[in-house]
């Protein structure tokens, strides 16, 4: 799949020498009448601060219609948001006090059923989906898994404790995903609980609160006492009409699935939360590779239903096998088509797991929605002294053209955190004086993750900076 520079200015509407300029910049010498690649022309695309309608890979590899939506189809849906935060901070507890407050408006009788995620009803009226697998590890799993579906980001902070390692991790892996974050202070019942501490300590990690002049929203809850969450709800309400979000409930669903496993009498068992589309009983499927034809789907109240619209997580059966969370739900046509459209993304994933380059400098430039390039690190050093140097020297290298965005920087071993936020936007990872411990490891291997590790700070500072200027440079 390439394009020339040249038809995708036209279809951007922009002047072709622009585009031309911009690739210069980012280090690849092209005439108008040269193709360029996929993932170049994406780039280009977000540069230029154009939104990529991007059909999914089965529809661009084997030729299937790729049908964008068109604005008329789209309807508003709900948002779906992920808890995160330090452990014991509060997270199960606030999950479960959220889902309890939809008993109270009345949907009683129901018994929740854990699925993977459950949808709440607001005093308003208006529908919010939760992810029940709160944490930055599952999310940037995910996402390194191209499943992007969250839209807001509940970062849980204990008002008697304060900002933890996992708080900032948390922190990291949401700012590195560009999602939208609500701060909820927990336990605000507690005696000890200072509130105001938490916003201040937030401003050290560049989060404001709107009572500090900024725009990230917080609000005071106790999940233990449930108070405060109707004002979360409100808070999340408001940030989803920022964000517009729309699908088109009217196509051939597509979703992605948030946990699956084989279960003794329903065999194998997948929730999926539906992006766009309405999967309903006896669609077709793909679920990554495995295929199959819904049988019965089941919702968060544990009611069998017969249609899922967008947004809705429902537990279906019907499947060949069990798929893996992140993976694409893709309704197809009939069997046949479905048969090859899984055989062809299984083929694609083992060519992915055995050919896939590691993550290198020249993956990792990205320019989302910014002029500048962008150099994504993640570091990890032996002491405190060491990683605050390497990431003060590293910020001073960064030139109008292109900045070194730590990702995250923390002491201690790598660990499988660290790999999925490295996966997830493609960074190497920096180990100073610093081993990943075995399953970090693992995971670094399976992902591809560029690991190098340093002992002098010098050399690591050189050989960043020597990739950063031939990135820049127009010939390599
Ligand atoms: P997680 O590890 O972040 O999921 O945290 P949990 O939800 O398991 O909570 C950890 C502990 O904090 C448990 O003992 C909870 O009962 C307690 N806890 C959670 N929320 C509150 C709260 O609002 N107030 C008080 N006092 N305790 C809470």
């Amino acid at each position: 799949e390439s394009i020339t520079v040249q038809e995708l200015a036209n279809r951007m509407a922009e002047k072709g020498a622009d585009l031309v300029k911009a690739l210069f910049k980012m280090g690849t010498a092209v005439t108008l009448n040269q193709p360029i690649d996929q993932d170049t022309a994406e780039l280009l695309v977000e540069e230029f601060g154009h939104r990529i309608q991007r059909v999914s890979d089965a529809d661009v590899e084997i030729g299937m219609e790729g049908e964008v939506d068109a604005p008329e189809t789209l309807k508003a849906r709900p948002p779906v948001v992920t808890i995160m935060g330090h452990v014991d901070h509060g997270k199960t507890s606030l999950l479960d006090a959220l889902r309890g407050t939809n008993v109270v408006s009345g949907e009683s009788g129901g018994i929740t059923q854990h699925i993977g995620a459950y949808q709440v009803k607001t005093k308003g009226g208006d529908t919010i989906t939760f992810l029940d697998t709160p944490g930055h590890e599952a999310f940037s799993e995910m996402r390194a898994r191209g499943a992007n579906v969250t839209d807001i980001v509940i970062l849980v902070v204990a008002a008697d404790d304060g900002l933890m390692p996992q708080t900032i991790e948390a922190i990291n892996h949401t700012k590195a995903a560009g999602v939208p974050m609500i701060v909820a202070i927990n336990k605000v019942d507690k005696p000890e609980a200072n509130p105001q501490r938490i916003r201040e300590r937030l401003l050290e990690h560049e989060i404001v609160v709107e009572d500090m002049g900024g725009e990230t929203q917080d609000v005071e809850v106790s999940a233990l006492k449930r108070t405060g969450l109707d004002d979360l709800l409100d808070k999340i309400m408001l940030q989803a009409e920022l964000l517009e979000l729309t699908a088109n409930p009217d196509r051939a669903a597509e979703g992605n699935v948030v946990e699956a496993q084989l279960d003794k009498g329903r065999g194998a068992v997948a929730t999926v939360l539906v992006r766009k589309g309405t999967l309903k009983i006896g669609d077709t499927f793909v679920i990554g590779s495995e295929s199959g034809k819904v049988r019965a789907m089941i919702n968060d109240k544990g009611q069998n239903v017969k249609t899922a619209g967008p947004s809705t997580p429902v537990e279906v059966l019907g499947l060949s096998g069990v798929p893996m969370a992140g993976d694409q739900l893709t309704v197809v046509e009939n069997e046949a088509r479905a048969r090859e459209v899984a055989a062809y993304r299984q083929e694609q994933a083992t060519k992915k797991r055995t050919t896939a380059a590691p993550t290198s400098f020249e993956h990792m430039f990205s320019a989302l929605n910014t002029k500048v390039i962008e150099y994504p690190v993640v570091v990890k050093g032996d002491v405190q002294g060491s990683v605050e140097a390497i990431v003060s020297s590293l910020n001073r290298i960064s030139t109008d053209e292109i900045k070194v965005r730590i990702l995250h920087s923390g002491v201690g071993a790598i660990t499988e955190s660290d790999v999925t936020l490295a996966a997830a936007s493609r960074a190497p990872l920096i180990g100073f004086n610093v081993r990943p411990n075995a399953k970090a490891r693992q995971l670094a291997e399976r992902e591809k993750i560029s690991l190098r590790y340093y002992d002098v700070i010098y050399d690591l500072l050189e050989e960043v900076r020597g990739e950063m200027a031939g990135q820049l440079a127009p010939e390599r």
